[in-house]
């Protein structure tokens, strides 16, 4: 492996870092112990800093020379909603609030790039480094966008990277394209009427008309979408009444879509609306429906794709740079900033030992050991992107 000399010097000091971050966790938006930690990180290495992008965002600049070129390297800084269940000295200090993506990691690894971009300046150009608020479903990425993150910060082509369980370490994969589903949430509100239990005759049960509505959606994905499409409609949530011998005047229903075109996500909340209404009707009862789209499909610039996975094969080799890697159902907000600056998104392993957890999992840890290969990658990106002539 290739890594920096200068950064595998400070793979200490990225550990402790990173440690740090994932001791004290914070939540979409709440991000302000991290968004104070970054900024005083940035200007101690000698870069110009720019805070409350949207809340708690951070854009840190860096120049160099004379030329108009620039490029984004992006990192994401939220925790999510969950208990840790680990037992190492730098478990979460916070009760209900986890660092179980990693995106202590992608932060860390992005503050040791700048380290060594500040030091060296081995580059022509502008280097903006995004530090975003809220990935986990909360839209930091669009809101920074709206923000106008890139009229400020403009960026020729940006990156961003996301670490990978079950990939080995020292691996990477990437695809052109759709990489990562766009998602949607919805709820669905049945209306009925309360009565007693024994006496439903006098009611309108919700219970019954909702779970036929349940049923009814698994057939959007097998008779709407287009068989050679790939969506998902998962029912993940279904509310309804306190008591035994009470027919509630409510049920909620609420789940997840995820498809690889936003035509895809469209058609299938069109389907949704008909077919809740429909049944709900068919019972006497009404169906109310939220869809909230909160992540457009990821899609990867094939030119700029190209550019990553040649960085990434600079440092460890072209073999262990999966150039046609598999696509994933789960999303990822960096879509909205790829969906208005040109660029990619790479998987980063982060080791493939048994027993290893999967993101947001509670027992799940970011891998200090791939710290300095990420820093790397993100260096080397900006380099080559930003070449001294
Ligand atoms: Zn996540
Ligand atoms: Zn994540």
């Amino acid at each position: 492996m290739q890594i920096i000399d200068r950064i595998a010097q400070i793979h200490d000091d990225l550990t402790t870092w990173r440690r740090d971050i994932h001791a004290h966790p914070e939540l979409g938006f709440e991000e302000r112990r991290t968004s104070a930690l970054v900024p005083a990180k940035l200007a101690e290495f000698g870069c110009e800093v720019y805070r409350g992008i949207r809340k708690t965002g951070v854009v840190g600049r860096l120049r160099a020379g004379a030329s108009p070129r620039s490029v984004g390297l992006r990192a994401d800084m939220d925790a999510l909603p969950i208990q840790e269940a680990n037992s190492f000295d730098h478990r979460s200090r916070h009760d209900g609030r986890m660092h179980a993506c990693g995106h202590d990691g992608h932060t860390t690894m992005l503050l040791g790039a700048a380290r060594y971009l500040a030091e060296t300046r081995n580059f022509d150009g502008t280097i903006n480094f995004i530090f975003q608020p809220a990935e986990e479903g909360l839209g930091g990425a669009e809101a920074m966008v709206k923000e106008g993150v890139f009229d400020r910060f403009p960026s020729d082509a940006i990156f961003g990277m996301h670490n990978s369980p079950g990939l080995a370490v020292g691996k990477f994969t990437i695809r052109t394209g759709p990489m990562m589903a766009g998602c949607a949430f919805f709820d669905i509100t049945v209306a009925g009427r309360g009565a007693h239990g024994a006496r439903p005759e006098a009611g309108i049960d919700p219970v019954i008309a909702a779970s036929h509505i349940a049923a009814a959606l698994q057939t959007i994905v097998s008779r709407n979408v287009r068989p050679v499409d790939t969506a998902v409609v998962s029912i993940t949530r279904f509310h309804a009444g306190d008591a035994y011998n009470v027919i509630p005047e409510q049920a909620v229903i609420g789940g997840t879509v995820r498809a690889f075109e936003n035509e895809t996500l469209g058609l299938i909340e069109q389907n949704m609306r008909r077919m809740a209404s429909g049944v709900a009707a068919g019972f006497g009862a009404a169906a109310e429906v939220d869809f909230r789209v909160v992540a457009i499909p990821l899609i990867n610039d094939a030119t700029e794709a190209a550019f990553l996975a040649d960085s990434a094969a600079e440092l460890v080799g072209a073999d262990n740079v999966d150039r046609n890697g598999m696509l994933v159902m789960a999303s990822e907000d960096f879509s909205y900033m790829l969906n208005h600056s040109r660029g990619a998104y790479i998987r980063i392993g982060n080791g493939d030992e048994p027993g290893g957890c999967q993101v947001h999992n509670p027992g799940y840890d970011f891998n200090d050991a791939i710290l300095p290969l990420g820093a790397s990658l993100f260096v080397r990106l900006a380099e080559r992107k930003l070449p001294r002539t």
